[in-house]
């Protein structure tokens, strides 16, 4: 479902003389559906560079990317934008919304985007903000004065709400609580045996051993120095 092959990330310093910086080299890594796989590996391995190539927010030097077929290392962007809607869900460790938006509705939006309708889109929002146990109060609301653990379980319902079979999960039990930790667990063990591929970043090794069938030290894919 998620096949990575041969990646090469250089970063451009453009305020330092367009000085570039080689961060990885041959990175292969592949991801089959129900499975789970965690990128480890020392802070500024390139972790979280490697999860914005897979959501094609960052452009790989060399090396393809594919997800659900789709090579994200050369699709045009209304493919992008198609497959981050259909196929490949993001839960990022922060949450990012229109102001003003009700939760209910940024939670409903991945739903009515793919055709649901507003009634099931509404009732399904409402069943995932239950189950991680967001007061129904803040429901009406923004979420943009949330507390940093109830933006979380805002963003994982909204990750999770549709049935997406990739995934993509940066630090997703972060600010949660040991009740609220547990359900978001058990929202990934559910994905998996669904079929969802999913490759995430977990800082905590007891939940990182337990949903995750295989970790990577992303470490290894570090460009190797004396021969630059
Ligand atoms: P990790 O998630 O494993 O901590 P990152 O992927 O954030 O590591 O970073 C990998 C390396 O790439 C680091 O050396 C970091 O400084 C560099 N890097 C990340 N993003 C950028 C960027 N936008 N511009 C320049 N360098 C970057």
């Amino acid at each position: 479902m998620i096949e990575i092959t041969d990646i090469a990330k250089t970063f451009t310093l453009h305020n330092q003389g367009a000085a570039t910086i080689g961060v990885m080299q041959d990175a292969t890594l592949s991801v089959a559906p129900g499975e789970c796989v965690a990128l480890v590996g020392v802070s500024g391995a390139g972790k979280s560079t490697l999860m914005r190539m897979i959501y094609g927010n960052y452009l790989a030097a060399s090396g393809t990317i594919k997800v659900a077929g789709l090579d994200v290392t050369t699709a045009a962007p209304r493919e992008i934008l198609k497959l981050r809607h259909e196929t490949l869900g993001y839960v990022s460790q922060f949450l990012r919304v229109v102001p003003r938006v009700p939760t209910l509705d940024v939670v409903a939006e991945p739903l009515l985007t793919v055709g649901t309708d507003r009634d099931s889109a509404r009732a399904a929002a409402r069943k995932m903000l239950a189950r991680l146990n967001l007061p129904e109060r803040l429901w009406s609301l923004s979420p943009t004065t949330f507390s940093g653990g109830e933006q979380q379980r805002v963003n994982v319902a909204r990750g999770f709400v549709h049935a997406y079979p990739a995934m993509l999960l940066d630090e997703p039990t972060a600010s949660l609580d040991g009740t609220n930790r547990e359900v978001v667990l058990s929202l990934i063990e559910q994905a998996k045996a669904r079929g969802a591929a999913i490759v995430g970043i977990f800082h905590d090794e007891e939940a990182r051993d337990r949903v995750c069938d295989r970790q990577i030290d992303v470490s290894a894919f570090a460009p190797d120095r004396s021969a630059a």
